[in-house]
């Protein structure tokens, strides 16, 4: 059979077509009212994706650029900061903290688990300025209880920050930043908004804008100030990814048009975005249900997996590589191994962004055909139990 290829990775993932031809055409220069008009549409549509009335700054960088940002804007060297780890990117936190010098306590969960609120409790200390956590663990799958954590530091009276890495999260997960007091919320365009890597957006809170005021860590390209304030002018204070802000406008379009109505056709970016986050829901679910009834296991603990990816372990004695290999060489569906140390031990697929009901199907479907050809050890496995479990899903959920 021909191969087509297809990404189930959590970022890059899948483009949407309208966002590439808005990309094609970006041919404008940066410092014209053109542009102005489009950065300025822009912010506002992303405040609105957020779910915020905070101002949305975007950064022309990886996901990795807001982190550092947040940490360099929002840091001295010596303070005390807390990171919550429990995979990969929670311990690019830690990285990111100690090379700005960071006083850095860790509470580590170990991968495929989350921390309990008593955890961050014990950890959280009076001189504590700012906590640093993933709304979704994308290396292990694991979603994280932010409202627990936000609530947490409230009650507790804490002056800390809470800056939250949703580069996954975003478009996945139900995040409410104004009403759970999250200070810094982080998102990526190569994950649940359906373009290129290579844009970072972060929306910040008073209290954070108002930290910035006082903390000297170094910063220069990633200056948040500065880029407020430019982007209160329509520009951005250096030349910008002017493609990628094209293309996040269509997305954005896009994502609004997903809650369109006969009286307003162009639709509403905060139910669009509910809908993309129950998308990526009943994509996860279909997906949990088809590992589990073709004899699987599932990495997260029930009831903290996340939407926006998940991780499945190969049966025992299985490398993950074959399944991953599997479905590249038999159907070139891209799904990724564990990262690090977990490589062997896992695969995720992933659900954020532009998956669909079809895309889910086939994928489960071609994960039953690698079961039968690389001879998995799932004693109970048949053709068609993983899809039947999907199907049922489905159905629940749509009813
Ligand atoms: C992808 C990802 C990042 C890193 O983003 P880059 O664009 O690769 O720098 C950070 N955190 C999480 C949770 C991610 O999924």
């Amino acid at each position: 059979m021909i191969r087509k290829t297809r990404l189930f990775t959590p970022g890059p993932t899948p483009l949407l077509p309208a966002a590439q031809f808005a990309m094609a055409a970006a041919d404008i220069h940066h410092r014209t009212p053109e542009f102005r008009a489009l950065y300025t549409r822009v912010l506002a549509q992303l405040k609105e994706f957020v779910g915020t009335k905070n101002d949305v700054i975007i950064l022309s960088s990886g996901g990795t650029g807001a982190m550092e940002a947040s940490v360099s804007n929002l840091t001295s060297p010596g303070d005390r900061v807390l990171v919550l780890s429990a995979g990969k990117f929670g311990e690019r936190w830690s990285g990111l903290t100690k090379a700005f010098g960071c006083h850095v306590d860790v509470v580590e969960a170990p991968y495929g688990s989350t921390f309990t609120l008593d955890q961050v409790s014990a950890a959280l200390k009076l001189e504590t300025r700012a906590v640093f956590v993933q709304a979704t663990e994308s290396s292990t799958g694991v979603r994280h209880d932010i409202k627990g954590i936000a609530n947490l530091l409230k009650e507790n009276g804490s002056e800390a920050l809470l800056v939250v890495d949703a580069i996954t999260g975003l478009g996945t997960t139900h995040l409410d930043m104004d009403g759970w007091g999250i200070d810094v919320l982080i998102g990526g365009s190569q994950k649940a908004v359906m373009i290129p890597p290579g844009l970072a957006y972060l929306a910040v809170s008073q209290r954070a804008w108002d930290r910035m005021e006082a903390t000297y860590n170094p910063r220069y390209y990633f200056d948040l100030r500065k880029e407020r304030k430019n982007a209160a002018k329509g520009e951005s204070a250096y030349t910008p990814s002017v493609a990628l802000i094209a293309a996040l406008g269509a997305s954005l379009d896009y994502i609004a048009k997903q809650a369109a109505t006969p009286e307003s056709p162009e639709g509403n970016l905060a139910e669009g975005r509910k809908k993309l986050v129950d998308n990526a829901e009943t994509c996860a679910a279909m997906t949990r249900a088809a590992a589990e009834a073709m004899g699987l296991k599932l990495f997260a603990p029930k009831g903290y997996e996340a939407a926006a990816a998940t991780a499945i372990l190969p049966p025992e004695g299985t490398d993950s590589g074959v399944i991953v290999k599997g479905l590249k060489s038999k159907f070139a569906a891209i799904v990724t191994d564990g990262q690090g140390e977990m490589k062997g031990h896992l695969f995720r697929i992933a659900h954020l962004g532009f998956f669909d009901y079809m895309d889910t199907i086939a994928i489960i479907g071609a994960l039953e055909q690698v079961a039968v050809a690389a001879k998995l050890p799932l004693p109970n496995f048949e053709f068609g139990k993983g899809l039947i479990a999907a199907q049922n899903v489905f159905a629940e959920r749509t009813k």
